[in-house]
Order: structure tokens, then sequence, then C-alpha cells
């Protein structure tokens, strides 16, 4: 352990990143910031210190915000720009991610947690790839055209469908990776000509409030893209209950997707929700161990866990239990845990207290339970909330290790026998977000993805979102889906226009 793994120095850091948490608490609401009268802390998880804060938006800020969307929605410079006029805006928005693209990651990481890596890599330049996706779909975006045969002696008909923008859409977001999460909701949405407000995480508003002033600049006009933070039961709730919101599109925890779910129901408002997961990954005797015991690891350990799709329950077949056992044990050794700025850190400390305590909490109660508790190298426990990553050896199908998800780096280990028994090992979870099957035999490979239930099935690699493919759950992983073709689908509605055309 270097004596600094575990501290980074915020007095050398970049002066824009200076500047954005400097900036004084303020929502984004009809193209302008209007300053907050309640504040809540940001706290770098690094350090436990609090390094910026961030406005407490309730009712008023949402209704102003959602007014505003609903405005923008039919106006000249929005509601009336052509599909290419919007592809133009989206384009802008990429480029000006990328060129902000290092402080953009600074920020991230700071209010995150996460490393360095992850922050600028996968989470910024993934997010500006996600916008220059949906950024190709508004000039493909177009109903049909049919003949209609109508009664007869009534005519000559003819009928065609008009692709709409749904309306204004709630996005609220959780705080894992907040400016990819902001980009599955907002990308989407603007491409089919909606307008968004976005509730950001309460712990990790910043980067969306970055978002904001890009949007800006990109020439967005006002009320298309709007910001309001604040804790989840006020700001939240108050967004999910308006009723000139037409679209909830939601990510985060099962117990809060059920909450808004009910008042979407209540509403008749339309919805999409990817909540947790506890998902499997199947290692068969088959497998290339070489690949299969980092890959397995690296889908829980990556982010700190802090991942919906995380691979946190490894089922082995019993001929190579032992040896994928003895390398995640080596592999647990090598995991560099250290403050996200710090160089070469793998894995960063978990988002706030309440989460590193939630995750000891579990490791303890599997430890005073009697299964084995590998951990990772050691970490500070003077300040920030890291957690050394484990491994948890003979937990059963129904402790709550393997049932409940722990959102850390922890993951529990068992055998299985043969596929059948693999097959029914991953799907007895109330989860059905992701799982990943290591195996060389393409039969056995097509036939476990076919049997599993869930939205995402990985094959011999640690999974990654890819823009054009959507990612979702079943059971209590959700539904609906963000990203690819159904992720704009899910921001337009259909409009039926039934013509007379002649005698
Ligand atoms: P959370 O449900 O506590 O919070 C998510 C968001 O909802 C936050 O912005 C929060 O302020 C808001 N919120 C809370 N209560 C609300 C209410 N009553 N009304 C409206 N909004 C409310 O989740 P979290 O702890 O921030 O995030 C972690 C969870 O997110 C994990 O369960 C993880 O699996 C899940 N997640 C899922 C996916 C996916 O694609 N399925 C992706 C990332 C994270």
């Amino acid at each position: 352990m270097t004596a600094n793994l575990f501290k980074h120095d915020l007095s050398t850091i970049d002066p824009a990143v200076r500047a954005v948490l400097a900036r004084k608490p303020a929502f984004y609401i009809d193209g302008q910031w209007t300053p907050a009268a309640k504040s809540l802390p940001v706290i770098d998880p690094s350090s436990g210190e609090t390094v910026a804060a961030i406005g407490a938006g309730g009712g008023d800020e949402v209704d102003a915000a959602v007014k505003a969307a609903k405005q923008a929605l039919s106006s000249p410079e929005w509601g009336k720009l052509g599909p290419v006029g919007r592809e133009r805006l989206l384009h802008r928005l990429v480029a000006l991610i990328e060129e902000n693209a290092a402080v953009l990651a600074q920020v991230e990481t700071i209010d995150n947690g996460m490393p360095s890596w992850f922050a600028f890599g996968p989470t910024i330049l993934g997010a500006a790839d996600v916008y220059r996706y949906y950024a190709g779909w508004p000039s493909k975006l177009a109903g049909e055209t049919m003949p209609v045969e109508g009664p007869p002696g009534a005519g000559v008909f003819t009928g065609f469908t008009r692709r709409e923008p749904v309306g204004v859409v709630a996005a609220i977001i959780p705080w894992n990776v907040p400016f990819m999460m902001a980009a599955w909701k907002l990308a989407p949405a603007l491409a089919a000509g909606c307008t968004v407000v976005l509730k950001p995480a309460e712990d990790t508003s910043l980067t969306a409030l970055m978002l904001a002033d890009l949007a800006q600049q990109a020439g967005f006009p006002k009320g298309v893209i709007n910001v309001v933070t604040g804790r989840g039961a006020e700001a939240g709730e108050a967004l999910v209950s308006h009723p000139d919101v037409a679209k909830i599109s939601f990510t985060g925890s099962t117990v809060t997707g059920r909450r808004i779910g009910e008042i979407a129901g209540r509403n008749l408002k339309k919805h999409t929700l990817e909540l947790g997961g506890k998902s499997p990954t199947l290692v068969f005797d088959d497998a290339d161990l070489d690949a299969a015991v980092p890959g397995a690891a690296n889908s829980i350990f990556v982010n700190s866990g802090q991942i919906c799709v995380a691979g946190s329950r490894l089922y082995v077949q019993a001929g190579v239990y032992d040896a994928v056992v003895k390398r995640l044990g080596e592999h647990l050794a090598s995991v560099r845990v250290g403050a996200g700025l710090v160089p070469d850190v793998f894995m960063g400390p978990l988002v706030n207290a309440a989460q590193k305590q939630r995750v000891e909490n579990y490791l303890d109660a599997a430890a005073k339970a009697g299964f084995q508790v590998l951990r990772g190298p050691p970490v500070s426990a003077e300040a920030g909330y890291f957690v050394s990553p484990a491994v948890v050896i003979g937990a059963g199908q129904q402790d709550a290790i393997t049932q409940e998800e722990v959102f850390g780096p922890v993951l529990s280990v068992y055998r299985f026998a043969d596929e059948a028994e693999a097959i029914a090992l991953a799907n007895d979870s109330a989860y059905g977000l992701a799982a990943t099957i290591w195996s060389q035999d393409v039969g056995r490979v097509m036939r476990v993805s076919a049997a599993l239930e869930c939205g995402k099935v990985i094959v011999n690699n640690s999974g990654f979102p890819y823009a054009g493919l959507p990612e979702g759950g079943v059971k209590g992983s959700g539904h609906g889906r963000d990203l690819g073709r159904e992720g704009v689908e899910a921001c337009l509605r259909t409009k039926t226009v039934m013509m007379r055309i002649s005698d």
C-alpha cells in the first residue's frame, strides 16, 4: 500500500474543475440558471469531505421546469425544427462533450468516486457515443403509408401513421454512472423531438449541471433540456406526479421503481423502469479460464460493483470449480483500490457512507453465517468510503447474499453439476437483468442464452453497453428498454391519419 493511494489532492486540480465545484447551487430551467433557495452538500467519496453544493429542488422548481419543457415542445425553435436540425444539435453536443471530456471526467470522479480511467473512457466518451448514435435517428423516424379499403361505396381512402414525440419526458437517474445514465435518457428523447426534465441523483449531480451548460452552448433552445437537482422524495416525486409529464424514464432501485410504477399507473403515464439486478455468471468446464476468471472478476469489481448488470453470482461447473476459486483468490490480491484521481487505480470508493456500510453489513453477515470471505488488499480506514473487494464461498441459494442486490464489490461463488442445474440456479432470482456465459461450445451458448430469464446475455466477455443494442430487464429488474431502436421508440407515439381521397 503506498502512502497516498487513498488520497487525491484537490488543490492541484484543473481550474475548470475547481470552477465547477465553486458554482452556486442553481437549477437549469427554461434556458436560465435559477438560484436555489435550499442546498445539499456534494461529498467527495474518496475523502468524505464536502467539496461543493447543489440545489435542493422541490415542487415549485419541478413545476417551472415542466412548464418550460411543455412550452418548448411546440416552439418554433424546437417543435417546428426539422429532424436534420435535431441531428445537427445532437452532433454539436457530442463535439462539446468530447472537447470537455477531461474536465467532465475529473468532476465525475470527484463526485462519484469512480477511478479516472472509468470516468474518462466508459462514462464520458461512452456517453458521447450514445448521443452520437441517437443523432443519426431523427431523419430515419417515419410512419407507414398504406391503401385502405373503406365500406362499399364510401370512396377511395388512404391511410398513414405519424410518429410524434410523446411529450415532456421526466428522466430520473441513479448515482452509479451519472453522465452515462443521463445520456441513456436524454439522447433518445431529444432524437424523438421530446423535451426533458432531468432529475439526477442527489449524490452525483455535478456532470448533469455541466451537461446543461454544454446543451446551451450547442444551441438547444430554451426549455428543451431542464435540470432540477434534489432529493428523490421531493424533486423526484414531484416530477413523476406532474400532470404535464407524458413519459417517465427511470433508472434506479427496484423499491423506487415500484413506487414510480404505481404513480405512473394511477396517472396513466407511459413509463420505462430500468431497475436492480443480481446477475449470474456461468463458467462451464470448457471455458477458457485465462479469460473467464479475470472477466468474471471485472464484471463485479469494475466501478466497485456499482453497475446494474454486475455479475454478482458466479456459478462454476464442478470440473473447474477448484481452479476458478484458486485463480479468483490470486486475482483479488491484484485489484488496486484507491482514490479516484490517483493514477492506475482500478477501483475507487463506494459512492457514500451508507452504501459502504450496507456492503460491509452483508459481508459481516456472510462471515457470521460461516461462509468463507476472501478479501482483496486492505483499504484505508481513515477517510473515504473504500471497501476491499470480496469473494464469498459457501453461501446457499436462498441466503441474502445470493438473493439480494448488494451493489458493491462482492462476488459469491457456487458450484453446479450440469447445464440444467446452471440454468435453474441462474433463473432462481427475483431479478432478471443480465447473465454471462463462459463456454467454448456454441450449441451450449445458444441453448443457455435462450433459457436464461433476463434482458441481456453476455458471452465470453465481461460486458459493456453498446448504444445500438437495447438494455433492460425482466421480472424485478423492470420493463422497457433503453438504447437501440427501442430506446427512441419509447419516446414516440403513433397517430393514424385516415383520409378519403376520392369517390
Ligand atoms: P434509487 O432508486 O434510490 O434512486 C434513483 C433515482 O431515483 C435518484 O435520482 C433518486 O433521487 C430518485 N428517487 C428516489 N426516490 C424517488 C421517488 N419516490 N420518486 C421519484 N424519484 C425518486 O437508486 P440508487 O440507489 O440511486 O441507484 C442504484 C440502483 O440503480 C441499483 O439498484 C441499480 O441496480 C440500479 N441501476 C439499474 C440500471 C439498469 O439499467 N437497470 C442501471 C444503473 C443502476
